[in-house]
C-alpha cells in the first residue's frame, strides 16, 4: 500500500499527513508522527480528508475538463486545453492592448502552493505589467502583515509552536482556536494540564470553546481591541510593570505611545470595552509578568499572544495588531522562549503567499511595491525591464473596479469570491460586468464558477506538489499521492502555460521568462522553488540554504535558513535586533477608533461571523461529507436569550436580517456565548448550499450578503467581524 507524506490543506497549523493509496485512488489518511506541527494528530477535518477524495465525490464535484461559454446565456461547453488557453490568452492580450495592463486583475488564494503563487505573481507583475494581483489572504492576514511591518520591520512572526509549552501566560485574542486551529489548541490544553500555574487570558466578544479554558475571560465589545491594549499599557506604566531596559535598548517611538495611552485610563477602557477595571488590572499584570508573579519576584515568566481574525478582520486591523505587539515590546516579551506575538494564519499557505509577494502591495521575498529599489531588484531577478510603480488594487478595490468597468478581465484561482467576499451584491455585479472571467478551480460548482466564461480544471490535495508555510514559518512539502482525475493540471502549470502564450503577444521577440522544463512536474516545481529561493537572498526570510533535497531529507524547516545553515530558525529577534534601518523595533501609536458600520436605531444588532469546527471555508470539500454536518447541520443565526424573548422568537423560527448591503432569511437559535444585541452566523454557507429552500420554504443566503467592504486604511483588510443589522421575525 503506497504511502505519501504531505500536508493538510485546511488551516494554517500545517499538520503533516500520511496519505495511503492503492496507487490510483486515495484510500486513507493519518497524521504524520514525524511532523513537528502535529506529531501525528489530526482534527476532524484533517482525519476525513481521504473521504473527500473518494471517487464518488471526485466524479460528482470535480471540474474534470476545460469548459468555455460562447456567450453568457449559454451553458459552458467542453474544449481542449489548447483551445481554452489560446482563447483566454488572446482575449487578455487584446484587453491589455486596448485598455492597458491595469484592465486585468488576478484574484488568487491562500490555499495555493508557494510555487503557484510565484508563477502568477511573476506573470502579472513581471510579464503583463500590472500589480492588480491580490488574494483572499487580504480577507484573512493582511492586517497581521501590516502590523508586523509597522512594529518589527518585517512580516515575520517571531514565536513558534514550542513557545506554547514554555509560556507562563497565554493571551488568546480574537481567535476561537479550539475550533479554527484545533491541533494547536490541544497543545494549549496540554500545557495548561501540565502547568496549572499557567495563566490563560481569552479576549473575545463571544464566549467560545476556547474561552472555556481561560483563567480570565474578557468579553470585550466588538471593535474595542485597541482601547483594551492601550489601557493594559496604561496600567503597566502606572504600576511599573514595563521593561524599561528593553525599551531603551531595543525600541524607538515609545514617548509618543506613552503620551497616547495616558488617555486610556482603566475607567475609560472599561466603558468602551465593556470590561470591569479589576479584570483589566489582572490582565495587565499577568501579561507583563508572564502569569501571576509579582514584579519583585523576578525573573518575569514569558507571555505568548495567539491571535487571528478577531484582530485582523477589522477596519482598525493594523492598529489592533500593532497595539498588541506594542505590549510585547513594552514588556520585553519577545525573542525569548515562551514569549512573543504569534499570529495564527487561517489558510494553509497564507504565509507562503506573503513570502513570494502575493498581494498587490508586495513583491518577492517581503519586498514592497512602493519601494523603487525593491522594484528594481525584482525586475533584475525576473529579467524584465521594470516592475510598474502604479499601486495594484487590493481585493475589495479590484472587484469594485470591475463593477465600475475599469477592470475588464478577472482571473480567479482556487477561491470563491461570489461566496466569500463581503458585499456580495457588489461582487456579483463585478463578475457580471467583467468582459472576461476565467476561473481556475478543482471543483465544478461553486458560486463563482457560475459566472465563468472559461473554467480551467486544477489539481487539489493529494494530487498537487510543491511547498506551503504554516503559522510558525515552517515550510513543508506537499506531495502528490495519485494522478489528478480528468484533465486537471497543477495551478503553477496553468500559469506557465498561460504565460508562454501571452509572451509573444505582449513581449514579442524576447526570451521566455518561464523557461522551466515542464516534462517532469517534480523537477519543474523544484525549478520554480529555486527561483523563489534565490529571490530571498539577504532578506529577512532568506532560505538560500534550504534546498529541495534538504526539505526531502531533513523534513519541514522554519525560515530563515540562510546559505550554510544546518537547519531552520525556531525563534526570531533573540538578539534584540529587528528588521528596521536602526535595528530597533518601533512602537506604533494609533488611537482607538470605533467600528466602521456602527449600530443605530434602525440597525441595533452587531453581527459577527466565523468558522465552525468541522467545516472549511465555502464547504466545497467538507460539504461533501455527511458526517461533518453532525456537528452543525445548517446555518442558524445565534441570538442572545434576552433578544429571543423580546422578539418572541423560538429556536428554528425564521428571521429577516438586513442592512444597506443586503438581506437574508434564516432560522434562529439561542446563542449561549453572546452578549445582548450581538448575533453570530457561521461563514460557510452561501448560495450554493442554500439554493434549495429551508424546511419552512424560505430561500436562504450566506452571511456575506450582509458584511461590509469597509476596510482598514493601512492593510485594506475588510471588517468582516462586525456589521450593524436589523432583525425582524420573518
Ligand atoms: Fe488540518 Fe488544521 Fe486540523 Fe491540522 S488543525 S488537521 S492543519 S485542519
Amino acid at each position: 500500500m503506497p504511502e505519501t507524506r504531505s500536508t493538510c490543506p485546511y488551516c494554517g497549523v500545517g499538520c503533516g499527513v500520511i496519505i495511503e493509496s492503492d496507487g490510483v485512488q486515495i484510500t486513507g489518511v493519518r497524521g504524520d508522527p514525524d511532523h513537528p506541527a502535529n506529531g501525528g494528530r489530526l482534527c476532524t477535518k484533517g482525519s476525513t480528508l481521504h473521504l473527500t477524495a473518494a471517487p464518488v465525490h471526485a466524479q460528482q464535484s470535480r471540474l474534470l475538463q476545460p469548459l468555455r461559454r460562447f456567450d453568457r446565456a449559454s451553458a459552458p461547453q467542453p474544449v481542449s486545453w489548447d483551445a481554452a488557453l489560446d482563447d483566454v490568452a488572446g482575449r487578455m492580450a487584446q484587453i491589455h492592448a486596448n485598455h492597458g495592463p491595469d484592465a486585468l486583475g488576478f484574484y488568487l488564494s491562500g490555499q495555493l502552493l508557494t510555487e503557484d503563487y510565484y508563477v502568477f505573481n511573476k506573470l502579472a507583475k513581471g510579464l503583463l505589467g500590472t500589480n492588480n494581483l491580490d488574494t483572499n489572504s487580504r480577507l484573512c492576514m493582511s492586517s497581521a502583515v501590516a502590523g508586523y511591518k509597522a512594529t518589527l520591520g518585517a512580516d515575520a512572526p517571531p514565536a513558534c509552536y514550542e513557545d506554547i509549552d514554555l509560556a507562563g501566560c497565554m493571551f488568546i485574542v480574537g481567535s476561537n482556536m479550539a475550533w479554527a486551529h484545533p491541533i494547536l489548541f490541544r497543545r494549549v490544553e496540554e500545557a495548561k494540564a501540565r502547568n496549572p500555574a499557567l495563566k490563560i487570558i481569552v479576549a473575545d466578544p463571544r464566549k467560545t470553546e476556547t474561552a472555556e479554558l481561560a483563567d480570565l475571560y474578557l468579553p470585550l465589545l466588538p471593535g474595542s481591541d485597541v482601547m483594551l491594549f492601550h489601557s493594559l499599557l496604561h496600567i503597566m506604566l502606572w504600576e511599573g510593570w514595563t521593561d524599561n531596559a528593553f525599551i531603551v535598548q531595543h525600541t524607538s517611538g515609545f514617548a509618543a505611545l506613552k503620551e497616547l495611552v495616558r488617555e486610556a485610563t482603566p475607567e475609560k477602557a472599561s466603558a468602551i470595552c465593556g470590561l470591569p477595571t479589576e479584570d483589566l488590572y489582572k490582565a495587565a499584570r499577568w501579561m507583563a509578568l508572564g502569569g501571576a508573579h509579582s514584579a519583585d519576584s523576578a525573573p518575569r515568566q514569558p507571555t505568548l499572544s495567539l491571535y487571528c481574525q478577531g484582530l485582523n478582520q477589522s477596519a482598525s486591523g493594523t492598529a489592533n495588531n500593532a497595539a498588541l505587539i506594542n505590549l510585547h515590546l513594552a514588556t520585553g516579551q519577545i525573542g525569548k522562549p515562551g514569549a512573543g506575538p504569534l499570529s495564527l494564519t487561517g489558510q494553509p499557505n497564507a504565509m507562503g503567499g506573503r513570502e513570494v509577494g502575493g498581494l498587490s502591495n508586495l513583491l518577492s521575498a517581503h519586498r514592497d511595491m512602493a519601494n523603487p529599489l525593491h522594484r528594481e531588484e525584482v525586475a533584475q531577478l525576473w529579467g524584465v525591464e521594470t516592475i510598474p510603480s502604479t499601486p495594484g488594487k487590493s481585493a475589495i478595490e479590484m472587484f469594485e473596479a470591475a463593477a465600475d468597468g475599469q477592470i475588464k478581465a478577472l482571473w480567479i484561482a482556487c477561491t470563491n469570491p461570489a461566496q466569500s467576499m463581503p458585499d456580495q451584491a457588489m461582487v456579483r455585479r463585478a463578475l457580471e460586468r467583467a468582459e472576461l472571467v476565467v476561473v481556475q478551480e478543482a471543483f465544478a460548482a461553486t458560486e463563482t464558477t457560475a459566472y465563468a466564461d472559461c473554467l480551467l480544471p486544477a489539481t487539489t490535495w493529494g494530487e498537487k506538489l510543491g511547498t506551503v508555510t504554516n503559522s510558525e514559518r515552517r515550510i513543508s512539502r506537499v506531495r502528490a499521492a495519485v494522478t489528478a482525475p480528468g484533465l486537471a493540471r497543477h495551478d503553477w502549470q496553468i500559469g506557465v502555460q498561460l504565460a508562454r502564450r501571452l509572451e509573444p503577444l505582449v513581449r514579442p521577440r524576447k526570451p521566455s521568462l518561464f523557461g522551466y522544463d515542464m516534462s517532469r512536474a517534480e523537477a519543474a516545481a523544484e525549478a520554480i522553488w529555486n527561483e523563489h529561493r534565490e529571490s530571498t537572498r539577504g532578506r529577512d526570510l532568506d532560505i538560500t540554504g534550504l534546498s529541495w533535497q534538504m526539505l526531502e531529507e531533513k523534513g519541514p524547516q522554519q525560515w530563515p535558513v540562510p546559505s550554510g545553515a544546518a537547519q531552520g530558525t525556531q525563534r526570531l529577534y533573540t538578539d534584540g535586533r529587528f528588521v528596521t534601518d536602526d535595528g530597533r523595533a518601533r512602537f506604533d501609536a494609533q488611537p482607538w477608533k470605533p467600528v466602521a458600520v456602527q449600530r443605530d436605531a434602525r440597525h441595533p444588532f452587531s453581527l459577527n461571523t466565523g468558522r465552525l469546527r468541522d467545516q472549511w471555508h465555502g464547504m466545497t470539500r467538507t460539504g461533501q461529507l455527511g458526517r461533518l454536518f453532525a456537528h452543525v447541520s445548517e446555518p442558524q443565526l445565534q441570538v442572545h436569550p434576552q433578544d429571543m424573548q423580546r422578539l418572541q422568537l423560538r429556536d428554528g423560527d425564521l428571521v429577516h436580517v438586513s442592512n444597506r448591503y443586503g438581506a437574508i432569511v434564516l432560522p434562529v437559535q439561542t446563542g449561549s456565548g453572546l452578549q445582548p444585541a450581538q448575533l453570530y452566523l457561521p461563514m460557510h454557507w452561501g448560495g450554493m448550499y442554500l439554493s434549495g429552500r429551508s424546511s419552512k420554504g424560505q430561500r436562504l443566503a450566506g452571511v456575506n450578503a450582509l458584511t461590509t467592504p469597509e476596510f482598514c486604511p493601512r492593510s485594506k483588510q475588510p471588517e468582516l467581524k462586525h456589521v450593524a443589522v436589523r432583525l425582524l421575525k420573518a
